[in-house]
């Protein structure tokens, strides 16, 4: 082995200094099926640290639907849609997605993170501009990376930052705009109506990433721009179905014309395989279901409204989420870590997030609603939250973090 190579990973792995302290918080194996109470190392644990937003990877029609697939196209497509991996199950599927979300057409990629990475790169070149949300999808910043544009950040949600940064740009460039539709760590939805109007007024794009929000906002869940009735308004649309969808790809909706581009230019999607024939049916399934029974997203927003109200009831700070996303804001790494390793030992999964996600002093445990959650899954959460609260000495929002 290289030495160089065993220096980097050696110290690097000196460097995880929770593990030592026992608090190391990923990749913990899950040994059962994957609902709100799930096993791991031998123990039930109330899972919230979910993205399965409607609950639906163990609703029967999907899986029947997984099942089938596989059985009568097997198991993968041994190439990308480009060549010889485009199966009439992926037409459906696009066909269905630009439906949903009122777009003309839509592209499929093998991973929302792929999705981005591809539109983002291919979209501008050198003499281009991206604006980015400068809490924005880590896929978005790599996509515009690869893009070889100039990347702008505009403060968090605040279109009047982006207007300066624009105002400041060449008129003859091409502009695009990329935000998150529900923001995956801090729950806010970005404040379309104002972006839109910047954009018009720049002649700028605006692509808006709907990872957290299908299932969850919008006309049968139809996302930011339905939500906010701005489908027109809105260039492109980009969703994953690794969340409410039960699934695992992602996908791309705009007009004809921009789908037609991205097919031709975007390398994530022309130079890597395409979505198995599992996974196509199970989103085909799920769809269908999240079009046909409202009655899903509605128990995720009873849930949501639910917690939330116990949360702030009791002193925690949720920042300023909208969504089933609950951040709960602790302002500091290693108490993170350490709510989220006492947690675990009390049965809750949730997520620590910490810098470089967000700044050190934003550090928070991430809470995800799903809707098959029930009342008294809630409040034994909460329950266990405020004593592990107590028990780390982490202050109320009335007292502040001590
Ligand atoms: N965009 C956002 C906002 C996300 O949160 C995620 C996943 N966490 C992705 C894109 C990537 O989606 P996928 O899991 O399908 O790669």
């Amino acid at each position: 082995m290289s030495n160089k190579l065993k220096e980097r990973t050696t110290s690097f792995k000196d460097s995880l200094q929770i593990k030592e302290q026992g608090l190391y918080p990923y990749f913990r194996a899950i040994e059962s099926g994957q609902d709100t109470e799930v096993k791991i190392r031998g123990q039930r644990v109330l899972m919230f640290g979910s993205n399965s937003y409607l609950g639906l990877t163990n609703h029967p029609k999907v899986i029947e639907a997984s099942q089938k697939a596989a059985i009568q196209y097997g198991t993968g497509c041994a190439g990308s849609r480009f060549l010889n991996g485009t199966l009439d199950l992926h037409e459906q599927l696009e066909a269905k997605l630009a439906e949903h979300t009122g777009k003309e057409d839509a592209l499929l990629f093998s991973t929302g993170f792929q999705a981005n990475l591809g539109a983002l790169s291919c979209i501008t070149g050198r003499h281009d501009y991206i604006l980015l949300d400068e809490r924005n999808h880590a896929s978005i910043i790599d996509g515009s990376r690869l893009s070889f544009s100039k990347v702008i950040k505009y403060a968090h949600n605040n279109p009047k930052d982006l207007e300066k940064k624009l105002s400041l740009l060449p008129e003859e460039s091409l502009k695009l705009i990329a935000t998150d539709g529900i923001f995956s760590m801090e729950g806010d939805i970005v404040r379309l109506p104002e972006m839109v109007e910047v954009a018009k007024a720049y002649d700028a794009a605006i692509v808006v990433d709907d990872a957290h929000s299908l299932g969850v906002i919008g006309e049968k869940g139809a996302g930011t721009a339905s939500y906010f009735g701005l489908t027109d308004e809105v260039d492109l649309i980009v969703g994953t179905f690794s969340k409410s969808l039960a699934s695992l790809g992602g996908f791309i909706a705009g007009t004809k014309d921009s789908i037609e581009y991205l097919k031709h230019k975007a390398r994530s999607v022309m130079f890597s395989a395409s979505m198995p024939p599992s996974a196509v049916a199970s989103t085909l399934a799920a769809l269908e279901i999240m079009r046909e029974e409202p009655e899903h997203m509605q128990r995720l927003w009873d849930n949501t409204h639910y917690m939330k109200s116990l949360l702030v009831e009791n002193g925690f700070d949720l920042g300023k989420t909208e969504s089933p996303i609950l951040p709960v804001y602790i302002r500091d790494s290693e108490k993170t870590f350490r709510i989220t390793q006492m947690l675990f030992e009390n049965g809750v999964f949730v997520n620590p997030v910490v810098s470089p996600a967000v700044p050190s002093e934003e550090s928070l445990i991430r809470l995800s609603l799903m809707a098959t959650h029930t009342f008294d899954q809630i409040e034994e959460a909460v329950d266990k939250m405020i004593k592990a609260r107590t028990a780390l000495r982490i202050g109320t929002l009335d007292t502040a973090t001590i």
